[in-house]
């Protein structure tokens, strides 16, 4: 693979940088690797070679054809690139397992660390999972449905949006877009669109992405940062820059010698940063960073909250239908939009209505169904949900089944039963059947179904 010279020049002499071994890496595939779902993942791959720094990372073999595992359809698993689940140790610095946390994510399409960050996240936490490109968004909410926790918002906004939200957030983390060097192995065409001047541009977008979005974290607040470029103008330089501009100062993130990561600082203000080489450890190219916010934004400013959420317009009696379907009914509320009944944790009902009020939703928390006669017409998001109630009928199918389910094509199973109930193969929802005595009808959405034989 021909890298750009100007690139590994530019890299050469750098700590931790040795640009035969870095060469070389690129004559070998990039390895495989999934993190496993914490609820619905438990026991899976158990004789695959963890990812040593992220709890439920897993090396696979070889990659296999994941459309066709109904598992990766329940939301069992996440495939994601090795080096970027160093998030997770970035978290636990940051302290992001505490409870009652406000959190962003900025550039979060397809959902690889809001997945992650959700994993982590107490679920008295809330995680706004943000993406700019309105096209990206479906993927990004399909992702953190089938991820299936309650209290995810997903926005479709301008990082400048997060502005009218003034010191509301505790954690940021800004996946940012990038020149992408550290993905040439698996995107060779990448290299023949890399450019200095790209790399230029790349870095000029992010300062403005951070700048838009930096009123919001709050004093005291972290910000994570993270590219997948080597690209020292948009890794370490960003890290100088914000600490310049906006009194940042660098988080360490404790890391062990034999994971092969290399810890840079940045050249002026010596903000820590950690860098991925694919010949130093199984993952690909990945810079992160993490800063605490020392200055500015006293005050939390709130907006005003003049939307409703819709819990008010939720009748006792749909309340009353809704509630046996999750397992713990008083952690959570209800709101209604348009016809459908969505469910949230309790203890953010006041973040929803802040949130409505500043930004475009895509979706919130998890949507339950429509309740018509006092019945429960189920949402497949209740289906994937980690909330559903283990007493919601259902039926365990062989894996020829399930796939013929998640094409949407017509299954059998012998049973007197009649009405809604789930499929589930090991153990885990797909989603929904209506059984009607005579024939069964499939509910997986069509616009999730498989095309792949
Ligand atoms: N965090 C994601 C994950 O782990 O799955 C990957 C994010 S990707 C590196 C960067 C994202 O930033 C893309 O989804 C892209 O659409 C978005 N983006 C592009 N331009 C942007 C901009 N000007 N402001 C904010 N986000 C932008």
């Amino acid at each position: 693979m021909q890298l750009p010279e100007h690139l590994l020049d530019e890299l050469t002499g750098k700590t931790g940088f040795d640009r035969t071994q870095f060469t070389d890496a690129h004559d070998h595939a990039a390895p495989t690797s999934v993190r496993l779902h914490p609820v619905k993942g438990i026991g899976l791959f158990a004789d695959m070679t963890g990812v040593p720094w992220c709890d439920g990372g897993k090396y696979l073999p070889e990659r296999p054809v994941f459309t066709l595992d109904p598992l990766f359809h329940a939301g069992a698993y996440y495939v994601q690139e090795a080096s970027s689940m160093f998030l997770h140790r970035a978290l636990i610095a940051a302290n992001a397992t505490a409870p009652g946390l406000r959190v962003l994510d900025l550039c979060a399409a397809p959902g690889g660390k809001s997945t992650l960050l959700q994993s982590l996240l107490s679920p008295e936490s809330i995680l706004v999972s943000n993406e700019v490109i309105k096209t990206r968004v479906n993927i990004l909410a399909e992702n953190i449905s089938k991820w299936g926790a309650a209290n995810v918002v997903v926005t479709n906004n301008d990082p400048r949006d997060f502005q009218r939200l003034e010191s509301y957030f505790d954690l940021v983390v800004v996946d940012a877009p990038c020149s992408g060097s550290g993905l040439f192995r698996k995107d060779p065409e990448a290299i023949n669109e890399w450019s200095e001047a790209n790399v230029v541009l790349c870095s000029q977008r992010q300062q403005r992405i951070l700048a838009d979005v930096m009123p919001a974290l709050k004093e005291g607040g972290i910000l994570i940062y993270s590219t997948c470029s080597y690209s020292p103008e948009e890794d370490e330089a960003i890290g100088d820059w914000l600490c310049a501009e906006f009194g940042m100062t660098g988080l360490q993130v404790p890391i062990e010698e034999a994971w092969g990561i290399v810890e840079t600082v940045s050249e002026k203000h010596k903000a820590p940063g950690y860098r991925f080489y694919p010949d130093k450890l199984k993952g690909e190219g990945f810079f992160i960073a993490a800063f605490r916010k020392t200055s500015g934004g006293e005050t939390v400013k709130t907006p005003g909250t003049k939307h409703k959420t819709g819990s008010d317009s939720v009748s006792k009696k749909e309340r009353e239908v809704l509630r046996p379907f999750l397992r713990e009914p008083d952690r959570y509320f209800f709101i209604r939009q348009q016809d459908q009944l969505i469910t949230l944790p309790a203890s953010r009902e006041d973040d929803l209505r802040i949130l409505q009020s500043s930004l475009y939703i895509r979706k919130a928390g998890v949507r339950m169904g429509t309740v018509i006669r006092e019945e429960l017409v189920p949402e497949h998001e209740l289906a994937m949900s980690t909330l559903i109630h283990e007493t919601v009928p259902g039926f365990d199918v062989d894996e020829t089944t399930a796939l013929d389910y998640l094409r949407r094509e017509a299954i059998r199973i012998d049973t007197e039963f009649k009405g809604w109930a789930l499929i589930r193969y090991a153990g885990l929802p797909l989603g929904w059947i209506k059984m009607l005595g005579n024939r069964i009808n499939n509910y997986y959405p069509a616009s999730w179904r498989i095309l792949n034989k």
